[in-house]
């Protein structure tokens, strides 16, 4: 079948949907999302959304673009940085008035608590920036942006699974998609195409990442010749439930929860004097890591304590419900009585598809454009968060950087014609679909993709060295090669997941490999690419950001400095 629309958006998360209400005022909007679109993985964010409107104590949006700087190592490039903090306040006075629930302060005013990396005064102490709706921040904002482009007229494809973007040249024509009720392929002809696909850290073993978080359209765009931007940067968040990953929100040590190790020490006072337990998340990893690794995890074990029982119950039954029911559920602990036992577990992307600040696609590291072809969200690289994100920076990224791309989009309609997707590119895409069914292979695609996310987790999380990429990089075409010979067991069209998962597999297993050669190239330590044999940041060399191609020889690579407007690099400490 095949459709034809102004504007084509790829995800119904909170990127996806900002932007498709804003393209919607200029023309028609397609948004194809592979799962229902409430359940996208915005809607399981916690903790809350920053943005510097001072309602509980002074704040400045100032002060919210050093720490975002700071936060990220300098890694950021901070005309977008700027962008996004100073639109802070106008973005959750907008969301307030398309009906999202914040959670309120007596007076009636929205609500603000501690998160990670947010300060008063350059540093000086922490402040009350992350505005939220209990703990169920996501899913406050996910259905009012649903509620909203159902009374405008943006056509929903849910349960349609993005298999391939088209290029004509440096011009994007649209996607094609697989219906995953019946199985037939769709052709989706757009002026302009926005990826808002959301993150990938299903490439780990343990993450607190959705199932459907396989980075599928990163695999594709990489595979059209678009480069992908800082790879090696990948976020661990500190408090995964442990053996599980799923995550406990910093709301918890913004309410006042702290971390402890085996003796019973508040460690992130030695770590993070000033901030202590709201410290950025990467440096909190490494910290419960070398706790661990030096003998200081419970009980000498690989783990260490969240430790929430000196919180009001009040507090948790009013702003940290649901992680109070994970715990009770997951792990059978009331975490008003007991404390969380907790490890770091994989949870944001900092890299993606680059693109500049209104959401346009970067074919390369001078900034040169992909006509027609946009990015927003987790899955893109406006370089908002440089080498680590801090908490609450993420819906704002997506709501910000989303209407921008929307608004973009919403002009370059009127500049082109209608495009048109050739046959052979569906043909292509059937015959690689035929290709997994006729399998005879001997592989299970569930095995191998365990024994993938175990290698990663094992080489390169938290801490990496030369040794282990190289030997990673090495394992990994053997998982190319062990890719083809995987068969499946459902040969029919309807839902036929195990098809789909085949497909996951293939872009996990690319992205893989570039976060690999991208963290083995980077010989410095920033962020959250922390290299054991080069541990310090290294300003001279290292202050720009890779950009991965693919090519007939592997993955190569160039680079593109950061841009530098206000704050100038300096130590890091907190
Ligand atoms: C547990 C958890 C808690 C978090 N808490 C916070 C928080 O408190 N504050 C904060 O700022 N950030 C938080 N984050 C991060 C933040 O939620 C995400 O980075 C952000 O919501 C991503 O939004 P998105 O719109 O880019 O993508 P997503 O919400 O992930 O949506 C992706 C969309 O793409 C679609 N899709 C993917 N592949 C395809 C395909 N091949 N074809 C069709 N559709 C496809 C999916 O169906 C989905 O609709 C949290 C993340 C997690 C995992």
């Amino acid at each position: 079948m095949t459709h034809y629309f102004d504007t084509l958006i790829i995800g119904s998360g909170l990127a996806g949907l900002r932007a498709a209400g804003e393209a919607v005022k200029k023309g028609s909007v397609a948004v194809l999302t592979k799962l229902y679109p409430t359940r996208s993985h915005s809607g399981a964010a916690q903790g809350g959304i920053g943005a510097a409107l001072g309602n509980e104590e002074p704040d400045s949006p100032e002060w919210h673009f050093y720490d975002t700087v700071k936060g990220g190592d300098f890694l950021g490039d901070q005309d977008a940085i700027e962008v996004m903090c100073e639109d802070a306040i106008r973005t959750i006075v907008e969301l307030e008035h398309l009906g999202v629930p914040f959670s309120r302060t007596p007076e009636g005013k929205i609500a603000q608590r501690r998160f990670g990396g947010h300060t008063r005064d350059f540093g000086a102490a922490p402040v009350r920036r992350a505005c939220y709706s209990a703990d169920r921040t996501g899913h406050a904002i996910l259905y009012a942006l649903y509620e909203q482009c159902g009374h405008e007229r943006v056509d929903f494809f849910p349960e349609f699974q993005a298999l391939d973007i088209v290029m004509d040249g440096n011009r994007c024509l649209g996607a094609l998609a697989v219906n995953i009720r019946t199985g037939e392929i769709h052709a989706f002809n757009a002026k302009a195409t926005l990826v808002a696909s959301g993150g990938y850290g299903r490439v780990f073993k343990t993450t607190s990442n959705a199932i459907a978080s396989t980075g599928d359209c990163l695999g594709i765009a990489f595979n059209k010749g678009v480069p992908l931007e800082d790879m090696e940067f990948f976020q661990f968040h500190p408090t995964g439930l442990y053996g599980l990953g799923i995550l406990i929100t910093e709301g918890a040590r913004g309410e006042g929860g702290m971390l402890i190790n085996g003796k019973g020490e508040r460690f992130m006072e030695r770590y993070a004097p000033t901030i202590k337990d709201l410290a950025p998340r990467d440096m909190i990893s490494r910290a419960i890591m070398t706790e661990i690794r030096e003998g200081r995890g419970i009980g000498g074990r690989d783990y260490v304590h969240l430790d929430i029982t000196g919180v009001d119950k009040k507090i948790l039954n009013e702003r940290l419900p649901e992680i109070s029911a994970f715990c009770k559920i997951y792990m059978g602990i009331d975490p008003s009585e007991k404390p969380i036992p907790v490890l770091p577990t994989a949870h944001y992307a900092m890299g993606g598809i680059p693109t500049d600040i209104d959401g346009r696609v970067s074919r390369d590291e001078t900034g040169e454009v992909v006509k027609g072809l946009y990015a927003a969200g987790e899955c893109a690289c406006v370089s908002a968060h440089g080498a680590n994100r801090l908490g609450c920076n993420s819906l704002l990224d997506t709501v910000v950087f989303g209407r921008r791309a929307g608004m973009a989009m919403g002009e370059f309609i009127g500049s082109v014609g209608k495009s048109e997707i050739k046959r052979d590119a569906v043909d292509a895409v059937k015959e690689n679909i035929e290709a997994v069914i006729n399998s005879k292979g001997k592989e299970k695609a569930g095995e191998v993709r365990a024994e993938f996310q175990k290698l990663m987790m094992d080489k390169c999380s938290v801490f990496r060295n030369e040794k282990d990429l190289t030997t990673l990089i090495q394992e990994l075409s053997s998982f190319k090669e062990r890719l083809k010979d995987i068969s499946i067991k459902d040969k029919g069209s309807a839902f036929n997941t195990e098809l789909l998962e085949v497909i996951e597999l293939g872009h996990l297993i690319a992205l893989g490999e570039v976060i690999a050669a991208s963290a083995l190239q980077r010989k410095e330590s920033r962020g959250a690419h922390a290299r054991e044999d080069y541990p310090k940041r290294d300003d001279e060399n290292w202050l720009k950001h890779t950009f991965a191609f693919k090519t007939d020889r592997g993955v190569e690579f160039k680079y593109k400095p950061v841009v530098v407007t206000r704050f100038k690099p300096e130590d890091r400490k907190y």
